[in-house]
């Protein structure tokens, strides 16, 4: 029987990012499994390649 581990059992899958949200300057949280970013305070949801580019050109 194969034994493995669960890597994603203990760590927590919540990234704190350096970007504010475009929508209310709330602090993102980057989502690092499924690439996205979440913010703390409306909840909105972006793919972290958009916020990455927003906030590159600003
Ligand atoms: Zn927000």
């Amino acid at each position: 029987m194969a034994d493995f581990e669960n890597i994603y059992a203990e760590a927590n899958p919540f990234v704190r990012a350096h970007f504010d949200c475009p929508s209310c300057g709330g602090k993102l949280w980057e989502y690092a499994i499924q690439g996205q970013m979440v913010c703390e305070d409306c909840r909105s949801v972006y793919p972290s390649d958009e916020i990455f580019s927003a906030q590159a050109e600003a």
